[in-house]
């Protein structure tokens, strides 16, 4: 099924993303993790792809076709291209059609200093249209709402945006964000760009101080004083800093989905209790037809 079918304006779309285990690990330790999942009932779920692209994200494939095969759920295959010649994105694709994945996330993917990018691919949105050009794929694109760390200023970004879109991306998913207000922006920015597919408001709840650490320098989200004064609380309190980003992601996902937003991607993290604890404060939420 295409993901960018299942926005039809009957209910809020939730979905989750997972990461491929370590080659270091066996393939198995995510099979729990998806066990757990799939009793949360997502629409759909994503795989990440590592940035520097070959062989090692032969996981990814192999993760999206057990979700497809064990589940019955659509997976979403995340790809990268910035490192990657025509020919592996062929050879990716090729495999992915072979096992009946046809929801593609085309992403440029961090450029890594120690790595000399590709010349093939600059931009997510030269994937989107190769992608497109090669297969009956349904695309999907990532967005900014605080802005891409790369970008001068938040027209250039929504413009670029625009490009991502006319290439071929049908749907899209945020980066994750901790103040609502600038999710809502970013939404009337991407309205006056002429930006119309469903957009999916990307939440990460936040359980441990590590992670948002290493969230901030990854993608420079903007933390709230009300948010870090409870993770200042609790820092020492692993229990208790767990009981907080959960609620305060609870709380984001309530006023999101009141506004009317068109789905929720929850950033797992791998972790099934989290994500379980988040769908039994809101699930009933999902069900309901959004109001536009
Ligand atoms: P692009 O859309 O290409 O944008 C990158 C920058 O280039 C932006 O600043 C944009 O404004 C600018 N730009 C775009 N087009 C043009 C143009 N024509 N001219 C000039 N500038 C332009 N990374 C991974 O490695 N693996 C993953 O699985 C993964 N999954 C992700 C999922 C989501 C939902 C999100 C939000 C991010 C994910 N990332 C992942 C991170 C992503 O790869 C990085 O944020 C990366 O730096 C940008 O990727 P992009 O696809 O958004 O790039």
């Amino acid at each position: 099924m295409k993901i960018s079918s299942m926005f039809d304006g009957s209910k809020t779309v939730l979905s989750f993303e997972v990461f491929p285990p370590k080659r270091t690990m066996p393939i198995e330790t995510i099979y729990k993790t998806l066990e757990q999942l799939d009793g949360l009932h997502p629409e759909f779920i994503s795989v990440t792809y590592g940035a520097g692209g070959g062989e090692a994200n032969k996981r990814t494939l192999e993760v999206a076709s057990y979700i497809k095969t064990q589940y019955h759920i659509e997976p979403l295959m995340h790809m990268t291209c910035i490192n990657s010649t025509k020919s592996d994105i062929d050879q990716m694709l090729k495999l992915a059609q072979e096992h009946d994945i046809s929801n593609i996330m085309t992403l440029r993917g961090d450029i890594v200093p120690d790595i000399e990018p590709k010349d093939d691919f600059h931009y997510a949105a030269d994937l989107a249209a190769y992608v497109k050009a090669k297969g009956d794929f349904d695309i999907c694109g990532a967005c900014y709402p605080e802005g891409h760390i790369d970008s001068p200023d938040l027209v250039t970004d929504v413009l670029n945006l625009r490009r991502k879109v006319d290439a071929g991306c049908t749907h899209l998913i945020s980066q994750l964000f901790f103040d609502n207000s600038y999710f809502y922006s970013f939404m009337e920015r991407a309205h006056i760009a002429g930006i119309n597919v469903p957009i999916e408001a990307g939440i990460m709840p936040v359980t441990n101080k590590k992670q948002i650490e290493r969230m901030v320098t990854l993608c420079g989200a903007c933390l709230p004083p009300k948010f870090t004064k409870m993770m200042q609380r609790y820092e020492h309190h692993p229990e208790a800093l767990a009981d907080a980003g959960i609620a305060y992601a609870v709380d984001q996902i309530a006023d999101l989905v009141a506004q009317g937003v068109d789905g929720i991607h929850l950033y797992t993290m791998n972790n099934p209790t989290v994500a379980r604890r988040i769908c039994e404060s809101v699930g009933n939420l999902f069900s309901v037809p959004p109001q536009r």
